[in-house]
Parts: structure tokens; sequence; C-alpha cells
């Protein structure tokens, strides 16, 4: 596979061919198919598979689908990480990714302040990368809110539910509208994921790294 297999426009192209990628992960070839035509999705993938950039472009994709569509506040993709690293990390990919667009991104994680956070959630963002807890907080003042958001990322799940996220994790795709593109990515996939993934997702297509 090819990136041109993708149907990707020619910004987003641009951008990939910037970043010197040469061609598709096997995880980004597998998913990203599956992701633009719509399907929750499965993904048993570790750091360093490219898992990253497999659910950032069709997001985009979704995001520039919607944003006219759906004008208003609040994010329109939602990824929750384990971490403050790691939500760094997708925050940097998608904000690489992201400005091809003109699109606007917003960490919020746990340990950083919550006024800086705040206040940048309120000026706006389509995506916002955030852990389960600190994204709750930003949901429970008002920073932020769930109405708009309609393509839901959970990351390295088996890491959030070892940090005692599960109840957060829960409530958030509890209120995230039930018609969503959901995704989830684990390195492990042990009963309580499975739980998860059957209660989170719809119909979802598996891809093994
Ligand atoms: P990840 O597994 O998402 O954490 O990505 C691991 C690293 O691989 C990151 O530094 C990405 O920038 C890089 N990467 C993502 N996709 C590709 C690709 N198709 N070819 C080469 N490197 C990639």
């Amino acid at each position: 596979t090819s990136f041109a297999h993708f149907g990707f426009d020619e910004p987003l192209m641009k951008a990939i061919r910037k970043s010197e990628y040469t061609q598709p992960t096997p995880i980004q070839a597998q998913a990203i198919p599956a992701a633009l035509s719509g399907r929750d999705i499965i993904g048993i993938a570790k750091t360093g598979s490219g898992k990253t950039a497999a659910f950032i472009w069709p997001m985009l994709v979704h995001i520039m689908d919607q944003r006219e569509l759906k004008p208003g506040e609040g994010p329109i993709a939602l990824v929750l990480a384990p971490t403050r690293e790691l939500s760094l990390q997708i925050y940097n990919e998608a904000k690489k990714f992201g400005k091809v667009y003109n699109i606007h991104v917003v960490c919020a994680y746990g340990g950083g302040s919550k006024w800086e956070q705040s206040k940048a959630l309120e000026q706006g963002a389509e995506i916002v990368v955030a852990t389960p807890g600190r994204m709750i907080d930003m949901v429970k003042i008002k920073a932020t809110n769930l109405k708009r958001v309609s393509y839901l990322v959970l990351d390295e799940a088996d890491r959030m539910f070892n940090m005692g996220f599960e109840p957060q994790v829960r409530s958030i795709c509890n209120h995230v509208r039930p018609d969503r593109q959901t995704m989830l990515f684990s390195a492990t996939f042990k009963k309580r994921i499975e739980k998860l993934a059957r209660d989170v997702l719809t119909d979802p297509i598996r891809i093994i790294q």
C-alpha cells in the first residue's frame, strides 16, 4: 500500500510527504481505510507502530466533513490518553497535520495548569487530547463540552485502566453521542478491555499489529 491509496487531498498528502514517511505502516494500511469508511476500530498496537497517524489522518478528514455541517463549540474529535507524555505526543502529531487545515488542537492533562488549559479550551478547538480525569474536570467547570464530539479515540486503553481511569473513561464514553465513531487502541487485549470494547464500540473492525 502507498499513501496514495487513502484518497487524502493534496494539502494532507503534501504534509505527509514533508514528514518523509515513505510508506504506511501495517497498522496504518489496515486502520485508515476502515476509519475513513466510518467504522469503529479495535487496534491492538504498541507505540512505534504508527498508530497515532492512523487515527489522526482520518480524524482530520472527519473534521473537515463535519465542521461546516455542524458549526458550534466544543471539540469534534476527542482523544483520551493515559499520561501527560503520551497526550503531548498525540497533541504534537495532531497539530503538525491539523495546521494544514487550520484545525485547532488543545491538550489537557493532569498536573498541568487548570487555568491555562481551561483558557485554551474556551478559545475553541476542533481536537482535544486529554487525560481522562482532567477532561472530566474541564467539562465540570464548563471550559468545554462533549456535545459536538463525533470521533472518539481511546489510546492505550490498557494503560488508562491500569492507572485507575476506567470510571472516567466509561463516564466520558457515556456522555458522547451514541452515533459517534469510536477507536480503541490497546497494547494488550485482556478481559477488561474486551468488555470495554463490547460496551463502547459498534460492530468494530479488529486490527492486530
Ligand atoms: P506512534 O506509534 O504513533 O507513536 O509513531 C511512532 C513514530 O513513527 C512517530 O515518530 C511517527 O512520527 C513515526 N511514523 C508514523 N507513521 C510513519 C510512517 N508511515 N513511516 C515512518 N514513520 C512513521
